[in-house]
């Protein structure tokens, strides 16, 4: 049997309303440590209301979420102590605009860390230069192509040195250009083993990285398996009919 402390997220029972939406319905999901997991479906489904939940960004009404041994409730310093574990990265990039590249990634490390300054920023340098954009440490995110700011947001949250990465769709807002510079930062993540739930619809990054991919449809968890079966061997008519549709 497995012990509930192989799990760096559990996700058991979890419901979740807007209203009178039923949004999330009954999601179980654990996730090991080192785990990639990739996350799809369609438009609508609740993917990045799910991965929303384990940071907190939305909360759930119904079932557990423990996050590294954590459990999620209204508990703020719980709240707080889950967000330093857990990194995340948005579609539309979510930097500060009004401080630099550098700023961006030395803020948290420096006010939630309490780090010095100083160290603060070597790290970020370090990080800066692993997404290969050392030399934009000093200008603003709007001087920045969209892939390079998404790069800055990868780099920002490694700054926290998360135990865990959450992605939302993080390359959906990109020009095509762009997409595969910041593709190849997140492959080299997933291979330095970094623990990752990725929500995205780029099924070759799935095929060369992912542990396993979770289909979903209207709140639910439809069907999961690791990517050769996932794609070659879809059980349900929805996962067949999104696949047809992405592929
Ligand atoms: P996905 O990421 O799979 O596209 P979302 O989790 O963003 O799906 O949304 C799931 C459903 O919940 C959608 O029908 C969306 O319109 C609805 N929804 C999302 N956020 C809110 C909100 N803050 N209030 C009300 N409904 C919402
Ligand atoms: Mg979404």
């Amino acid at each position: 049997m497995t012990n509930q402390q192989d799990f760096i997220i559990t996700l058991k029972n979890v419901n979740k309303w807007y209203g009178e939406f039923h949004v999330l319905k009954d999601i179980n999901l654990n996730v090991k440590m080192g785990e990639r997991i990739v996350i799809c479906g369609p438009s609508g489904s609740g993917k990045s209301t799910m991965i929303r939940c384990i940071n907190h960004l939305e909360e759930h009404q119904e079932g557990d979420i423990v996050v590294d041994g954590v459990l999620l409730n209204n508990d703020l310093k719980n709240i707080g102590q889950i967000r330093k574990e857990v990194g995340m990265v948005f579609q539309h990039f979510n930097l500060f605009p009004h401080l630099t590249v550098l700023q961006n990634c030395t803020l948290a490390p420096i006010w939630v860390r309490k780090m010095p300054q100083k160290e603060a920023e070597a790290i970020a340098m370090k990080y800066l230069e692993r997404v290969k954009i050392p030399d934009q440490a000093n200008k603003y995110p709007g001087q920045l192509s969209g892939g390079q700011q998404q790069r800055v947001a990868i780099a920002r949250s490694l700054c926290m040195n998360p135990r865990v990465m959450l992605f939302d769709e993080p390359t959906s807002a990109l020009d095509p250009e762009m997409i595969k510079e910041v593709l190849d930062v997140m492959v080299e993540l997933a291979q330095e083993g970094m623990t990752m739930l990725c929500v995205t619809h780029e099924m070759g990054f799935a095929k060369k990285v992912a542990d396993r991919v979770i289909f979903m449809d209207a709140g639910q968890i439809i069907e999961e398996n690791e990517p050769e079966s996932f794609f070659n061997n879809p059980q349900s008519d929805r996962t067949k009919l999104f696949l047809s549709q992405v592929l």
